[in-house]
């Protein structure tokens, strides 16, 4: 090895080597994908296929021979970083189905250590080992031959003019690419999410500007409200008892006198989207004033509390994460989410206001590890696996594992209406609606996130559920509403029940009359 290592090979060498290893090794789901959705024939299938190897072998060739030439110790430097990275997409590709596109990328920057932890593993250290740290180490110390401009201008010349003939012979398949432009892109590696993350820097600096205001609104009457919306993290309507399950995975809720099961999907699979539809009045790639925001500088005394993340900037005077609720109340577990409703009630009672908010951003059946995410005497279906990939070997522990939140689930909201009803000096209303579904091995998918034209039902079919006091509104009847709710009714139904009269309120997307 010490001598192989020792003897130098020329730039045109070493570059073939990365090269074809990045084709082989880093790209396999892509050719997958290529493989399983071109509508050709066989020999079509072959030809297609046959070409866009070549093409990567001839780009791939021609950026490293660029880059080492150009750069040299940078070069290599940035080479090594580009595997290990490869390497570990390449782990999550394989491993939760998912592919790198903006969004995945939006959420690997959102992510806090506390969370992504939870995919560390032997197995993803082994790999990254394996597949991208002894590249990285063998792109650092293979002493190169550079050689002179002549051949640099011969190789990558060569190369270029390969790629264009080969493009040119494939002219016919541009629409089919085009089609499947996100998908393909999702997969290749480098380019995936190189391309990616500047497209992200540029998102988020649209993103820092200001929201764009709604026109002002006013509250019409003196009455006490208090609304809860409960915003759910992956729960996904399959696996509640509500809408069918076969499990009692709602004990409690499913003898709730008065509640409302609404069917809904949700506008998209990850959180920031999914969490953004809920709180914005209509569907937008802008950053309209949100409802916490909007009912805040209304005159509404609105509380957020989370044990989440990733939602759009909230402007409120009152923001309390886990850990700020773990120092006012030392004696609740703040792992689990009901440190969300602790003192819930005496915060609402002692508000100066006739009209309260509350949002509860909760984190109860996030992946990978949903087991972790609830008290021990809440694992009724047993036994569990400890994570999304030692369930991915037995289906059935994950599923016990994610039915055990959605019934710690149950218990939480069943608290909330119990504490709402018994407060009789209050009209009061609990929503609980989700940001998005979850996978859990249906067709070998897991977890969420799959651009909304991929993603399975399990990933945007999700629970609403509305519970109200006596006398407080009347709900529209079923033939005056669709059959399917999406999450932007949240916004207007609640403008309704905090009596905000306001030109940005639409009554075709209120629950209620
Ligand atoms: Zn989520």
């Amino acid at each position: 090895m010490k001598a192989l290592l020792r003897r130098p090979i020329s730039l045109f060498v070493f570059s073939s080597i990365v090269s074809i290893w990045t084709l082989l090794i880093y790209n396999i789901p892509f050719f997958r994908y290529v493989t399983d959705n071109s509508n050709e024939s066989t020999g079509g299938r072959i030809f297609l296929l046959a070409s866009l190897m070549v093409i990567m072998l001839a780009l791939n060739f021609m950026m490293t021979y660029l880059v080492m030439f150009c750069m040299r110790i940078v070069g290599r430097i940035l080479l090594a970083i580009l595997s290990i990275i490869n390497a570990t997409a390449l782990y999550f590709i394989i491993t939760y189905s998912v592919m790198i596109d903006a969004t995945t990328i939006e959420n690997v920057f959102n992510t806090r250590y506390s969370e992504a932890s939870g995919f560390f593993s032997w197995s993803l250290w082994l790999f990254i080992l394996a597949f991208g740290l002894l590249p990285a180490l063998w792109c650092l110390a293979q002493p190169i031959v550079f050689g002179k401009v002549k051949k640099l201008a011969l190789w990558c010349g060569s190369a270029l003019a390969i790629v264009l003939v080969v493009a040119l012979a494939n002219f016919s398949q541009t629409l089919w690419i085009s089609q499947h432009d996100t998908e393909l892109g999702g997969l290749l590696q480098p380019w995936s999410y190189i391309v990616n993350t500047g497209r992200i820097i540029s998102f988020s600096q649209d993103e820092q500007a200001e929201e764009i205001k709604l026109p002002d609104g006013k509250i019409t009457d003196q009455e006490k409200a208090v609304v809860v919306l409960v915003i759910g993290e992956s729960a996904r309507k399959a696996n509640f008892q509500l809408y069918g399950y076969q499990r009692d995975t709602n004990p409690l809720l499913s003898k709730q006198e008065g509640l409302k099961v609404y069917e809904a999907t949700s506008c998209a699979t990850y959180t920031t989207a999914g969490t953004k539809a809920i709180l914005e009045p209509q569907n937008s790639d802008d950053l309209y004033e949100l409802l916490p925001n909007y009912a805040f500088r209304t005159g509404v005394d609105v509380s957020w509390r989370t044990t989440n993340w990733g939602e759009p900037p909230i402007h409120i005077d009152e923001y309390l994460t886990d850990d700020e609720l773990g120092v006012q109340f030392p004696d609740e577990n703040e792992a689990y989410d009901a440190i969300l409703i602790r003192g819930l009630r005496e915060r609402i009672e002692s508000s100066q206001k006739n009209k309260v908010l509350i949002v509860l951003h909760t984190s109860t059946s996030h992946g990978p590890k949903y087991a972790d995410k609830y008290p021990k005497e809440f694992e009724v279906y047993k036994p569990v696996a400890k994570n999304v990939e030692e369930g991915e070997k037995n289906i059935d522990r994950l599923i016990n594992a994610y039915d055990n939140t959605i019934r710690y689930t149950d218990f939480l909201l069943d608290n909330l209406v119990n504490m709402l009803r018994s407060m009789e000096d209050w009209h009061s209303a609990m929503i609980f609606i989700s940001d998005h579904g979850e996978s859990l091995g249906e067709n070998k998918m897991f977890m969420h996130g799959l651009p909304m034209k991929l993603a399975p039902k399990e990933q945007y079919e999700i629970p609403f559920l509305v519970w109200t006091s006596k006398d407080f509104r009347d709900y529209k009847t079923e033939g005056e509403l669709p059959a399917v709710l999406e999450q932007h009714y949240i916004f207007h139904s609640v403008l309704n029940l905090l009596s905000i009269e306001s030109p940005a309120y639409n009554k075709d997307y209120d629950i209620f009359k």
